[in-house]
């Protein structure tokens, strides 16, 4: 496997180990005289969070490789009963694995780390799979019975290993892989700027939560490029049509995919709007406006196949499950006239799935891996009373409408710039 060169962030980062060790030398091998310590500034107010790129440690999170190890570990502890496979190969050839648990009719999709730096999802799943694959718990039981629980750790493992939003893919690369795409502007979720404090002028990449099309057939048209975020996206990027291809599969063996949940993060300042704390996990429904359901409208063919009611009965079950466990749950925004048809939910949405978008707060250049235990389990309670609320049906009596109730996301300014930055 090629090793990557340190992002800039962990290339700052790095320079400031030796300075630590020059500090730890012995005497005789420090050749000035130590300059007078200053005295220290006056110490600013703690800041609660900030959405101001950092370098932080990320050390908790667990790297490519430490995955496929416990990938490996899992499937061979549950005696057969995770399933653990190679999905295709990202852009620059790393593996992209499915891990599948459980024999049951409904089928419940979920992927990770979509976005590099937002990497708590990882964990979560990698805990579910152990518990899920080893336990003899009549609950554990149930769900093998009712579920066939699909993870796919890292969708983008070069972003990851990146520690950064987009993949690794270029304008150039794109279009000898579709030649039809000659000659034209690159598609606008192209990175090859600074963001989030991560270079991408040498190594561009592509915001893959936006490539994804209702036609799970698609093949790129030159008139579809560059495009814009209220339109269909085009499965440029090799992990897009990996889980693209994971969901046909999906379907095609049981009929139809149940659920699907994507796990990302957000700013790190967010607070529920009830009693203004920080908050832990929001949770959505698909951002595709009723308006455009009418007749007439661009997504009318979708009217009768697009769970709306069900995704929101699913993202109640969330909510519940991560407040169940003491954290801190909200809605995510979710303006009527929010549209974004190119993300992966709205894609398989349409397509007839319910789908759940978890946005845990703070993502690695804000935050690092600061609280991410707490953050674990938050996301690990929600996708775990979302599976026991399937499995025994009580999601479909759960009133949908009772979602706008619940408390909301007040933004600060600076958190929804971001918000905005990424939303483009
Ligand atoms: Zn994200």
């Amino acid at each position: 496997m090629r090793s990557l060169p340190p992002s800039p962030r962990r290339a700052a980062a790095l320079l400031i180990a030796p300075l630590a060790l020059g500090l730890a030398a012995p005497p005789a091998l420090a050749a000035p005289a130590p300059a007078p310590v200053p005295a220290p500034a006056p110490s600013a107010p703690p800041q609660e969070c900030s959405d101001e790129p950092r370098d932080l440690p990320t050390w908790k999170f667990i790297d490519y490789d430490e995955m496929r190890r416990e990938l490996a570990r899992i499937e061979r502890a549950s005696h057969g009963k995770v399933d653990v496979r190679v999905a295709g190969k990202s852009t620059r050839g790393r593996s992209i694995y499915t891990a599948t648990v459980g024999t049951g009719k409904k089928v419940f999709l979920v992927n990770s780390e979509i976005h590099g730096n937002e990497k708590t999802g990882t964990s979560s799943l990698l805990r579910i799979l152990a518990w899920l694959g080893t336990s003899g718990s009549p609950e554990a039981k149930r769900l093998r019975r009712e579920i066939t629980f699909v993870a796919v750790p890292k969708i983008n493992p070069d972003g990851a290993e990146l520690d950064r939003r987009g993949n690794d893919h270029s304008w150039d690369e794109v279009q000898r892989e579709f030649p039809q795409l000659a000659g034209r502007p690159p598609a606008w979720n192209y990175l090859n700027g600074t963001q989030q404090g991560d270079d991408y002028t040498r190594r561009p990449g592509f915001d893959l939560n936006r490539d994804f099309n209702v036609d799970l057939n698609y093949k790129p048209k030159p008139e579809d490029v560059p495009g814009q975020s209220s339109s269909f996206g085009w499965f440029l990027n090799a992990e897009s049509q990996t889980l693209r291809d994971i969901y046909k599969r999906l379907r095609a063996r049981h009929g139809k995919v149940d659920v699907y949940v994507d796990l990302h993060h957000q700013g790190a300042c967010v607070r529920e709007d009830a009693q203004n704390r920080l908050l832990d996990v929001a949770v959505d429904y698909p951002p595709l406006p009723d308006v455009f359901f009418q007749p007439g409208g661009k997504y009318a063919p979708y009217a009768k196949t697009y769970p709306k009611d069900f995704s929101k009965q699913l993202a109640i079950s969330a909510f519940r499950g991560i407040e169940g466990d003491g954290y801190i749950a909200a809605r995510y925004p979710h303006a009527p006239t929010r549209d974004l048809p190119g993300q992966a939910r709205s894609s398989f949405g349409l397509n007839g799935t319910g789908t759940v978008l978890f946005e845990v707060r703070g993502q690695t250049q804000s935050m690092g891996h600061h609280q991410s235990e707490r953050f674990i389990n938050a996301v690990t309670g929600g996708l775990m009373n979302m599976l026991n609320d399937l499995a025994t049906g009580k999601v479909r009596g759960i009133d949908p409408d009772s979602f706008e109730q619940l408390p909301g996301t007040a933004e600060d300014a600076a958190a929804r710039a971001l918000r905005e930055l990424e939303e483009r």
